[in-house]
C-alpha cells in the first residue's frame, strides 16, 4: 500500500511526529541534544532516524518530510552517513574507553558532507556514569552542527544533569489498533494483523516479524505451548534441554552476526570492500574480541533470550489471569492459543496459577546470576507441572 508519509514509520506516535517535524521547519529552535524516553519496541530508534534524516534530506527536510530517496536519506536508512553515527551495545553496559576513542573524537567535527552532524546512542540507561559526565560537556557547550540523541526506556536512566540539558521527547508504547492498522498497511490480512498485535502487546518491531514470518510466528507460539505442555517431571528436563541448547545456539549465531555487521561498517567507514586486505595502519581497528569476551557476549546474549521466552510463558499465565479474573476473552494477548488458555483457566485454581506467576519472575532473576541456565529451567518447568487432577 502507499506510504503517505514517510513518517508512518513510526508507528502510533502522532504528537512525536508533529513535535519533531516542527523543530525541523523552525530550526533556529532546533536543540543540540535530545533524549528519547520510551519502552523497548515503541520506536526510539526508528525516530531518530527519520528525525535524522528529516534533518538532512536535501529535497523536503525544510518542510519537515524526508523524502526516503535522495542520496542523504539514503544514507541515514543504509548507516552509511559519514555525519549520521548510530551508536549501539549488546553488552550490560557500553565501555568506557569506546565511548572516548570512537564517539568523543568525533562529536565537535564539522560535517563532511550533511548539514548536521547526528551522534544517537542508543540504551543511554547503558552508559556508565563516568561517560554520562565525560558527555556532559558536549551537552553544556554544544558545537552549533552536532546533533545528540540519547534514548532510554526512562528520563530517569540518565544523571539529572543531562536530563536538564536535553529536549526530552516521550514516545509512548503503540495501541494494538495502531499496531494492526500499520499492518494492514503493509498488506496484512484483518485477522492476523489483529492477533499479532496482540500478541506483540505494543512492540511494533516484533509485531512485524511475527506477521511477515511465519517461522517466527511458529517459534513464538511454541514457548506458549511448552508452558502449557508440561504433563510430567520428565517433559520438564526435556523441555530445559532444548530451551537451552536453542538458546546457546541463537546467542551464538547472534554474536557472530554482530560481529560481522561491525566489521563490515568499519570497513565501510574505511572505504575498504567486503574482501579487501586490511593494511598495517587500520589493523589494530579490526581487534576481535578474545575468548572471554566472546564467551561473555554469547552468555549475555543468551540470558536475554531466554528471558525473552520466560516473559512469554509468563504471558500465558497473565492470559489465563484475565480470563479467571474478568472472563473476557477478547482481552487475552495469545488469540492463538485462546482454546487451550480457556481450558486452563477452569483447570487451574487461582492460587496456583498466581504460584506459577511467582515461580517464573522467581526464574527470571536467577538467570542474571552465575547459576547454570539449564538447571534454572529444569526447576522453573517443573513448577509448572500440570496437578494430576487435571491430567486425569
Ligand atoms: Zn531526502
Amino acid at each position: 500500500m502507499l506510504i503517505v508519509s514517510i513518517w508512518d514509520k513510526l508507528v502510533g506516535q502522532k504528537e512525536v511526529v508533529e513535535e519533531l517535524r516542527q523543530y525541523a521547519i523552525n530550526r533556529e529552535r532546533l536543540a543540540n541534544s535530545w533524549l528519547f524516553t520510551g519502552a523497548p519496541g515503541s520506536g526510539r530508534s526508528v525516530a531518530a532516524e527519520l528525525f535524522a534524516q528529516t534533518l538532512l534530506c536535501e529535497v523536503s527536510g525544510g518542510k519537515g518530510e524526508p523524502c526516503g530517496e535522495c542520496e542523504q536519506c539514503r544514507m541515514v536508512e543504509a548507516r552509511t552517513h559519514p555525519d549520521v553515527m548510530f551508536v549501539k551495545t549488546n553488552q550490560k553496559q557500553y565501555k568506557v574507553d569506546d565511548i572516548r576513542s570512537k564517539v568523543m573524537p568525533i562529536a565537535n567535527l564539522t560535517p563532511k558532507i550533511g548539514k548536521y552532524r547526528i551522534i544517537y546512542i542508543e540504551d543511554a540507561d547503558r552508559l556508565r556514569q563516568e561517560s554520562q559526565n565525560s558527555l556532559l560537556k558536549y551537552f553544556e557547550e554544544p558545537e552549533p552542527l552536532t546533533i545528540w540523541i540519547l534514548s532510554c526506556p526512562n528520563r530517569g536512566d540518565v544523571l539529572p544533569t543531562i536530563q536538564s540539558r536535553a529536549r526530552i521527547v516521550n514516545l509512548k508504547i503503540p495501541s494494538d489498533l495502531d499496531v494492526e492498522m500499520s499492518l494492514k498497511q503493509d498488506g496484512i490480512e484483518q485477522k492476523k494483523a489483529q492477533d499479532v498485535s496482540r500478541l506483540a502487546a505494543g512492540h511494533i518491531g516484533l509485531a512485524k516479524l511475527w506477521a511477515n514470518d511465519e517461522e517466527q510466528l511458529k517459534l513464538r507460539l511454541r514457548n506458549s505451548a511448552i508452558a502449557l505442555g508440561v504433563h510430567k517431571t520428565v517433559d520438564a528436563v526435556l523441555f530445559a534441554e532444548e530451551v537451552d541448547k536453542e538458546a546457546d545456539r541463537l546467542a551464538e549465531e547472534k554474536v557472530q552476526a554482530e560481529i560481522k555487521k561491525d566489521e563490515l561498517l568499519l570497513r565501510k567507514e574505511l572505504g575498504l570492500g567486503e574482501n579487501d586486505k586490511i593494511s598495517k595502519e587500520f589493523q589494530s581497528f579490526f581487534k576481535s574480541p578474545n575468548k572471554d569476551d566472546l564467551k561473555r557476549m554469547i552468555n549475555r546474549s543468551k540470558q536475554d533470550y531466554i528471558d525473552i521466552i520466560l516473559q512469554e510463558i509468563l504471558m500465558v499465565y497473565r492470559d489465563i489471569t484475565l480470563i479467571q479474573s474478568q472472563g473476557k476473552e477478547e482481552l487475552v494477548y495469545n488469540q492463538f492459543d485462546l482454546d487451550l488458555i480457556k481450558k486452563y483457566s477452569l483447570a487451574l485454581t487461582k492460587k496456583e496459577v498466581e504460584m506459577r506467576i511467582e515461580k517464573i519472575e522467581e526464574a527470571r532473576k536467577r538467570i542474571l546470576t552465575n547459576a547454570s541456565l539449564k538447571l534454572i529451567l529444569e526447576s522453573m518447568f517443573c513448577s509448572l507441572l500440570l496437578p494430576t487432577r487435571v491430567l486425569s
